[in-house]
């Protein structure tokens, strides 16, 4: 049932025009199961030709009528949720469940910026004399480069593609070559729910070539990236050579605080859940997790607990609640810091081991007492691995939280008003969920402080990364 996938550019689909393609691997049985195009230079250009086509069509279009377009094609993504959610599962290896609410979210986050296309005031600005009129327009910015990776195939997809969709932007995605099928299903739907042709445009390939000729292009007005803060700085830099607009979405190292006087039951549940969702491939997964002394070991050995009756298996298989990792280099370095935490004094409590020899299949593991130097308490380890310490005073899991030069999100549980208040000003993070899990939502803002990016995608903020204000004075 798995697809080759082609590029989309300017409303056809083709191969790469040298005629090259890349592999698929299914990260649960290490078997090659299709190709995808790769973009030549010569694609790359006519894609650009065909945004700047898109684009002078789409700003022209009305927002009640775009919004309908893209409501559509929601419609569609809804009618072939478990087609799309299989192909999701298969090339990414996530759980079936999971894949299903991501094409869900993607729906959702679709027909939030579709509404939001007919909310894009400007302002009337009292004039300092008689017969002057001063006003705002917004305008969308221009072609867009979006690059998205991996770990949400669609949904990374629509948050910048929906949000410029709905500013009137035309768009060429960068999508993750591993993992190109479903992303190529929300084009078609976006191309059958009537979006013009060279308005959204697909392509794969070398990742650096493609954004180094997308970024310098001056017909592309705009970036906007997710993955890691290493390659999101080279293609800010290159961005800013350029003076492009860019939004960066990087990495994250989720500080995940317990205070001892927090319901534990709740903190062990939502932590649990949130750590190992996605196999812990997601930004903004709980990793450093602070826990106070008093609470420590019951903490430890309650999450101990869950983490290890967590079924980890193939993601189309009954009962799996988390898949393998998603590719080669997750596991090789998953072990790597596993083994270096160890080395650093860390106590292996549960997990530590790939499982098997085929497949990308790694243990929910949970080490106690990790030492501050140890690798992963430093760098994003993006995988199934929590690193639990003690703190003593709210001021010390702090000073632990902020260490770090990311921030992006972070968690915390107490059952006091007054902490909890002071958490919400001091963590040095863009976003901070306490007592729930509350992140992530197409109507709230997402993005990071410090190496973590800038810019939010979602929310009022997620469209207004694509609008450029016009002032007009008139008299
Ligand atoms: P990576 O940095 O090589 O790639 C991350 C993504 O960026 C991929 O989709 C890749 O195709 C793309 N990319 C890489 N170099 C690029 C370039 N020069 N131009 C344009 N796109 C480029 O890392 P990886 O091994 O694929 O993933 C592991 C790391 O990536 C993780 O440690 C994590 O920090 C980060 N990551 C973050 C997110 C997120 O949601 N913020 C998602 C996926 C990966």
């Amino acid at each position: 049932m798995y697809q080759d996938t082609l590029l989309y550019i300017d409303g056809s689909w083709r191969g790469g025009s040298a005629g090259e393609m890349i592999a698929v691997i299914n990260p649960a049985t290490e078997e090659v199961i299709g190709t995808v195009a790769k973009a030549s230079e010569v694609d790359l250009g006519e894609a650009v030709s065909a945004a700047q086509r898109g684009f002078s069509v789409w700003r022209k279009v009305p927002a009640l009528d775009r919004a309908q377009i893209m409501r559509r094609a929601s419609a569609i993504l809804r009618e072939r949720e478990d087609r799309i959610a299989r192909l999701i599962s298969i090339e990414q290896g996530k759980p079936l469940y999971e894949a299903l609410n991501e094409v869900r979210a993607t729906a959702e986050t679709n027909n939030w910026f579709a509404e939001e296309a007919t909310r894009s005031y400007g302002r009337v600005i009292p004039a300092r004399g008689e017969g002057i009129h001063q006003f705002t327009v917004r305008e969308p910015v221009g072609p867009v480069a979006a690059f998205t990776p991996w770990n949400f195939p669609i949904l990374q997809i629509v948050c910048k593609v929906s949000a410029a969709l709905a500013a009137g932007c035309s768009v060429i995605v960068k999508a993750p070559e591993e993992t190109p099928a479903s992303p190529a299903e929300l084009v078609s739907a976006f191309a059958e729910a009537g979006v013009p042709r060279g308005v959204v445009n697909l392509v794969f390939g070398e990742p650096s070539e493609i954004s180094e000729y997308l970024i310098s292009h001056p017909v592309i007005r705009k970036v906007s990236f997710t993955g890691s803060t290493a390659v999101g700085k080279q293609l800010a830099s290159l961005a800013g050579l350029h003076m492009k607009r860019a939004t960066m979405e990087l990495g994250g190292h989720a500080p995940a605080i317990v205070f001892s006087d927090a319901d534990l039951d709740a903190a062990v549940t939502g932590l649990s859940t949130q750590k190992f969702k996605n196999a812990g491939q997601v930004c903004i997964s709980p990793t450093r997790f602070l826990i106070q002394e008093s609470i420590f070991e019951t903490f430890v050995e309650r999450f101990v607990e869950k983490a290890a009756s967590i079924e980890v298996g193939d993601g189309l298989a009954a009962g799996t609640r988390m898949g393998p990792l998603a590719n080669k280099r997750r596991l090789e370095a998953i072990d790597a810091y596993v083994s270096d935490a160890v080395k650093t004094g860390g106590e292996i409590r549960t997990g530590g081991k790939r499982i098997g020899n085929q497949g990308y299949f790694y243990e929910p593991t949970v080490i106690a007492n990790a030492s501050i130097d140890a690798l992963a308490m430093n760098e994003e380890p993006f995988g199934p691995i929590a690193l639990v310490r003690p703190f003593r005073t709210f001021d010390d899991a702090v000073a632990e939280a902020n260490r770090l030069p990311y921030g992006l999100a972070a968690y915390a549980y107490t059952q006091s008003g007054k902490i909890a208040a002071a958490l919400g000003a001091a963590l040095e993070s863009g976003m901070v969920s306490i007592n729930h899990l509350g992140l992530s939502l197409p109507e709230t803002p997402f993005g990071g402080v410090k190496d973590s990016g800038v810019g939010s995608e979602g929310g009022t903020e997620g469209i207004d990364a694509y609008l450029s204000t016009k002032f007009i004075s008139q008299v």
